[in-house]
């Protein structure tokens, strides 16, 4: 089977906005500190970086939910294995990075009783693109054949065949739609379109929700290491005013991965970037809270909205990683 994961990024960002709203009730009614700025979880460049640099101050702020990636992987291990007559099914994902194969071997997506990982095998956009050429095989040849639907639901065969995309960003659209949510939510304002402003450069964007003078809601778009290690000095001095930031480590997001397919003699990567940018943009856009496949999953299979299975499957944790001594600083 071949499955589009539309469903499991709608998942990730449902859960990130119901996230959102717990962190920010937390802070505002009960005085709970180190939940504000929620901080992404679905990139693993930055998730790894964050457990190995600066530890356990940093992880309490990473939102729990889970990746589209991984999320997915629950999915085709758990409900349609189940729904296959448990049969074992070998799962492979094919994502823009690298990082996305050490998100996959990691400890908490591995079940310890059949030993199985959710996502047994990642494939990059460029490993991909090598597997063709070493065939002889241009994708340009290929025809189009239907995507799989084996969601095992009500609605199954309602749901686009074609791909969409998500506003916003080309690394999911976390901030756009955790902003929307959280301005309807909170404050009763019904937001269409968000405008961003570019602050230092052009991946460091901030968006606001202001009212007679006052900032209500401050998110922002952080691109690139060197904007997540200036976010980081911030948030340690205790200086950023934040309440949520989509942090990925590539600069221009996902779109831009570090294993995507290269661009051809006589175009850079800048230009590449902005083709796909411009091509993501064209296609229509998917609404996660319409996703009438995904309402049955949360009935079906998670036993309704916020219930205890959606915390145990779709939400994860992090380690701090312990720094190795440095044989220098060993005092003996
Ligand atoms: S920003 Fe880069 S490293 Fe992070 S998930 Fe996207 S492609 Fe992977």
């Amino acid at each position: 089977m071949v499955v589009d994961m539309t469903i499991a990024e709608d998942i990730s960002l449902l859960e990130s906005q119901k996230e959102f709203i717990r962190r920010y009730r937390a802070t505002e009614s009960d005085g709970i500190k180190n939940v504000l700025p929620m901080l992404a979880s679905s990139c693993p460049g930055w998730v790894c970086y964050a457990e190995k640099t600066h530890g356990s101050y940093i992880l309490p702020y990473i939102a729990t939910t889970k990746s589209p990636q991984q999320i997915m992987g629950s999915i085709i291990k758990n409900w349609i294995a189940h729904n296959l007559g448990d049969r074992p099914i070998y799962h492979i994902t094919v994502m823009p990075c690298y990082d996305k194969k050490l998100e996959a071997a990691r400890e908490d997506f591995l079940n310890k009783e059949t030993q199985s990982r959710d996502v047994d095998c990642v494939i990059t956009a460029i490993e991909l693109e090598q597997m063709l050429e070493k065939d002889g095989i241009s994708l340009d040849s290929l025809d189009n054949s239907t995507i799989s639907q084996p969601w095992f639901v009500k609605g199954n065969n309602e749901i686009s065949p074609f791909l969409t995309k998500h506003v916003g960003s080309g690394s999911g659209g976390y901030a756009d739609y955790i902003f929307k949510y959280a301005a309807e939510e909170l404050f009763g304002e019904d937001i269409e379109n968000l405008e961003y402003k570019s602050l230092r450069n052009p991946d460091f964007r901030e968006v606001l929700l202001q009212k007679e003078g006052k900032v209500l809601l401050r998110f922002a778009i952080a691109n690139g290491f060197r904007n997540i290690q200036n976010l980081v000095q911030k948030l340690k001095r205790g200086k950023s005013q934040y309440h949520y930031v989509e942090v990925m480590a590539c600069p221009s997001g996902c779109l831009n991965g570090g294993a995507q397919v290269r661009p051809g003699d006589g175009i850079t990567i800048k230009e590449l970037t902005t083709r796909l940018e411009n091509l993501y943009e064209s296609l229509p856009c998917t609404s996660p809270e319409e996703n009438k496949v995904v309402k049955e999953l949360y009935d079906s299979w998670l036993g309704g909205q916020e219930s205890d299975k959606c915390n145990a499957i779709l939400h994860t944790q992090y380690h701090a990683v312990e720094k190795a001594p440095n044989a220098l600083n060993i005092k003996w």
